[in-house]
């Protein structure tokens, strides 16, 4: 029987947005008995072959959904971050803290292969996922969530979860003015061969602008970052990207300008300016909820973002599952709000440190707390 009323636990939920967020929270749901069906907008279900970089906690929530040998089994594991100076000499090591008996905790991954993962064990699990379809309206009657799709078809719901990323649609109806800005910092981002005996990836820092550096990510690939200043906000054009991203790296050394004469393909540089949106408490209006990124994303400087959204993902479900939805619903803010507001403003101070080194604060020393933080459980 469905819920009709507030007290009531959720029975039958709604995610929009077949993402990260989206597929834990269907997996984690599911897994606790819940009824989930997920519509995804774009019908090809494809994600953009770039590295995603995860650590010790996102391994332990993914664990907790069943999966955390799956994705090691996808990634490529290693030591954890270093910082280095321009030239590439070692400033200090943060080595991963592994929180699983028996995995590891830095993690590299394409991100079509943590795609797999979540799709391989969402088919597995039954679950319903609509491609190509998406919400064209819906209406919070106070009880539940009467939803109209774009395929002509309708339904009723308990609860509606939009996982729907950065420029999330859930939340451009309910909260209008709330939209990513940009952070002045754009994101450079192309793979190249990985040195056989690379085990951390290496942070860069000293560059007036930004920062830059590399990550394992299979056994033969790496990726190569680098965040700096875009004033303006510029958009590129196609064909000059290898060369606007190599002129970035000028004047790094090490194993980083090495690595850096390998980006000569332009159609290969993958770019994104930063823009960020940390939602305040409450992410939730009556039936509906938003989770991971349409909640509150962030600039990739901790590498934390697939971390948070499948986080809030199980803490969400162990909640629906316990509780009736509105208790359910505050309890889920309640653990994840701090936490998320912690990596989102952390990670946008220190691309601002990076744009004002005149009154920058120590990457090193904020990069260690959070990743201490963050070993606490959810
Ligand atoms: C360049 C870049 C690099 C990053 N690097 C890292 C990293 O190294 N480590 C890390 O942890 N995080 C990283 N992140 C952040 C990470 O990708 C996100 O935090 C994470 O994907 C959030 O998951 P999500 O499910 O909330 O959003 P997404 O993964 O973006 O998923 C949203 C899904 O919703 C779908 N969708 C959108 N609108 C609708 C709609 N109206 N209806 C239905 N479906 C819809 C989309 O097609 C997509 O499938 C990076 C992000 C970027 C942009």
């Amino acid at each position: 029987m469905r819920g009709t009323n507030s007290m009531s636990k959720t029975q039958n939920i709604l995610i929009v947005g077949g993402g990260v967020a989206g597929l834990a929270a269907a997996i984690g749901l599911h897994n606790k008995g819940l009824k989930v069906e997920v519509v995804e907008k774009n019908a090809d279900w494809s994600v953009y072959h770039v590295g995603i970089i995860v650590q010790a906690n996102f391994i332990r929530a993914l664990e907790e959904l069943g999966l955390g040998e799956a994705a090691v089994a996808a990634g490529f594991p290693y030591k954890g971050a270093r910082f280095m100076t321009m030239a590439g000499d070692l400033i200090a090591e943060l080595p991963g803290d592994a929180q699983v008996d028996g995995l590891p905790s830095d993690l590299g991954l394409t991100r079509p292969a943590l795609h797999k993962v979540l799709t391989d064990k969402v088919r597995e699990l039954g679950i319903p996922v609509r491609l190509g379809v998406t919400f064209e309206r819906f209406t919070d009657t106070g009880d539940g969530v009467d939803v109209t799709f774009t395929d002509g078809t309708s339904g009723r719901f308990d609860l509606l979860i939009g996982c729907d990323g950065n420029y999330s649609q859930v939340r451009a109806a309910l909260w209008p003015d709330a939209r990513p800005q940009f952070t002045g910092q754009g994101v450079w981002r192309y793979n190249v061969p990985r040195p056989a005996d690379l085990e951390w990836s290496d942070l860069y820092i000293g560059k007036p602008g930004g920062k830059a550096g590399y990550c394992p990510l299979t056994e033969t690939e790496m990726y190569i970052f680098a965040v700096f200043e875009e004033p303006g906000n510029p958009r590129f054009a196609p064909e000059t990207l290898a060369a606007e991203m190599r002129q970035r790296l000028e004047g790094f050394g090490g194993r980083l300008g090495e690595a850096a004469q390998a980006i000569t393909d332009p159609a290969l540089v993958v770019y994104r300016p930063l823009e960020a949106c940390i939602m305040p408490d409450p992410w939730y209006q009556g039936r509906v909820v938003l989770i991971g990124d349409a909640a509150h994303s962030a600039t990739p400087h901790l590498g934390q973002g697939a971390a948070m959204a499948v986080e809030d993902a199980i803490v969400l479900a162990d909640e629906l599952a316990a509780k009736d939805v509105d208790t359910a619903l505050r309890a889920f803010m309640d653990r994840r709000f701090e936490r998320a507001k912690l990596v989102g403003t952390s990670s946008i101070q220190l691309g601002e440190w990076e744009m004002h080194p005149e009154t920058a604060g120590d990457p090193v020393a904020l990069t260690r707390r959070i990743r201490e933080k963050l070993a606490e459980p959810v």
